[in-house]
């Protein structure tokens, strides 16, 4: 089934709202396996809207629109949809006795327009509005079936919930098939990296669709299969997940949308583990994205930025002749990322601390490149290991892509 949705509103076409409308019903759609071939925004005009409408009959078989249902005189989604297809008005009487009801409880007269949000096109199923006035319409016409809602999100998203996706049910679904979908989760290695190693399968899948997307120097993998059972569905997940992990297994971490972070944080905690930053390129960010984290306060004991060499050595003991000098390996080193992390260790007496520092960029430092970063992780009685990276981007990701990466090592 090709479904087509159209947002009605001339402030959605100036940039003074956002078209979330859109997203939470293509989000719905796809979980009834109903793929959405096009959006469409245009403004509060009849004859603009009225060819959009047109346009989109001949090319879908469901037409959603959202905006336009209110009493106002820019409200005018209802007219151009009955004129399009011909069709007359009609008032819905139950709509109209209960906003009746409504105004004489509040104690003010309705005004005429008021009854506009009563109307309905002929021939259509009414949509009840729980959250407002304006009734919905659901109709098909010509093997394309129409569905208008109103457009404040308050009331759009309850009418589809309780409304509409039973209509369609009803009125659409010869056999249910649904969208199942599963989230992996990678980091460590980049999406361009990652989706070259599973190129041909990205290429030749269709069922199950494989789409990399990448997330804060994380990269998500979406495998969505349509299925009339459960239980075909896990089979065909299963299969292709293998694939997968036979070649990038090493860098996933979660099955599932969520952080690096929050499953550190949860692994840690678990394993009643304490963990203490030292951070230099990347100003806290490690800690900040640690933090974020709700219930970090269990494993997470604190950091420090030691941005200059002389607060590397005050704070974190780094001696001077590893960070200055002619023979001097440099702040930007496997051995201060390794004194850094085990001066901290000390400092904060945790099971882990972690160091990060490099050179974010733009331009060197110490004469040498942006992106390279080295991170360091010293734990309770066992050796301290460094890393050394060489990352792409912007400062930015630089920073963002150091502080995943360790946090990569650190779980693994
Ligand atoms: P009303 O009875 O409030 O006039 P309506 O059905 O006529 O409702 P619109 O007038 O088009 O809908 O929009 C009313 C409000 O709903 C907008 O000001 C906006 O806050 C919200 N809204 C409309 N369309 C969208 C959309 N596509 N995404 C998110 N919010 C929207
Ligand atoms: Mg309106």
């Amino acid at each position: 089934m090709k479904a087509e949705m159209i947002a009605v509103g001339t402030e959605l076409l100036l940039g003074q709202i956002v078209n979330t409308n859109a997203q939470y019903l293509s989000q719905q759609l796809a979980m009834l396996g109903i793929d959405v071939y096009y959006q469409t925004v245009v403004g509060d005009n009849p004859a603009r809207l009225k060819d959009v409408v047109a346009t989109a009959m001949e090319r879908a078989d469901l037409v959603l629109l959202t905006g336009g249902l209110g009493p106002t005189m820019d409200d005018i989604t209802k007219d151009v949809v009955a004129e399009l297809l011909d069709r007359s008005m009609e008032m819905h009487l139950p709509s109209l006795q209960k906003m009746e009801d409504m105004f004489r409880d509040r104690g003010v007269a309705m005004v005429e327009s008021n009854r506009r949000q009563a109307h309905m096109i002929e021939g259509s199923d009414a949509l009840d509005n729980s959250a407002g006035l304006a009734v919905g319409n659901a109709l098909i016409q010509d093997g394309t079936a129409f569905i208008l809602l109103p457009g404040p999100p308050k009331e759009m998203k309850p009418m589809f919930e309780e409304q509409v996706i039973p209509w369609l049910e009803n009125n659409l679904f010869e056999e249910r098939v649904t969208l199942y979908s599963r989230m992996l989760k990678f980091a460590g290695i980049g999406e361009s990296n990652l989706e070259a190693s599973l190129i041909d399968l990205i290429e030749l899948q269709t069922d199950p669709t494989i789409a990399p997307y990448a997330k804060e120097g994380e990269v998500l993998i979406r495998l969505a299969t349509k299925s009339s059972s459960l239980q075909e569905a896990e089979q065909k997940l299963n299969d292709m997940e293998e694939q997968i992990l036979v070649r990038v297994g090493k860098y996933l971490f979660a099955r599932a949308d969520v952080s690096l972070e929050q499953v550190l944080v949860e692994q840690f905690t678990k394993h009643h583990l304490s963990l203490a930053a030292a951070e230099s390129c990347t100003g806290g960010l490690f800690g900040e994205l640690i933090t974020s984290v709700a219930g970090s306060s269990q494993m997470f004991t604190g950091g420090v930025i030691t941005y200059s060499n002389q607060m590397k050595h005050e704070l974190l003991n780094v001696p001077m002749e590893l960070l200055e000098g002619e023979q001097a390996p440099g702040a930007v080193s496997h051995e201060t990322a390794r004194a850094m992390a085990d001066g901290l260790l000390k400092l904060m007496k945790t099971d882990y601390a972690v160091s990060i520092t490099g050179v974010a960029g733009p331009g060197q430092s110490e004469r040498k490149p942006a992106g390279l970063v080295y991170i360091g992780i010293a734990a309770k009685g066992e050796e301290t290991v460094t890393h050394e990276l060489r990352l792409n981007g912007n400062r930015e990701m630089i920073r963002l892509r150091a502080v995943k990466i360790l946090m990569q090592r650190l779980w693994q």
